[in-house]
């Protein structure tokens, strides 16, 4: 099984310009962002410009280097709660 990488869709067009265009970011992007209030490279930087779910929808995602590692076709995930930033 695929582990699966759970991605948090960015409401706020200031933070999307901040993840070069992305509409959504990983779930450790995520954390800091909601810890420091900004986004920070400090967990990596890898923009996909189509990340699937196994639905066969596809994302703009930014995501750190360990999910970009992760990745494989088909393991994204929307994450259900709210996003308030
Ligand atoms: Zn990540």
């Amino acid at each position: 099984m695929a582990q699966t990488i759970w991605i948090h869709k960015l409401s706020d067009p200031k933070k999307k310009a901040e993840a070069d265009g992305m509409d959504y970011i990983c779930e450790h992007l995520f954390q800091g962002l909601t810890q420091s209030g900004k986004l920070t490279n400090a967990k990596g930087w890898n923009p996909f410009d189509s990340a699937s779910t196994k639905e066969g929808s596809s994302y703009r995602a930014l995501f750190c280097d360990t999910c970009a590692k992760n990745y494989k076709d088909g393991n994204v995930r929307m994450a259900k709660e709210p996003v308030l930033v």
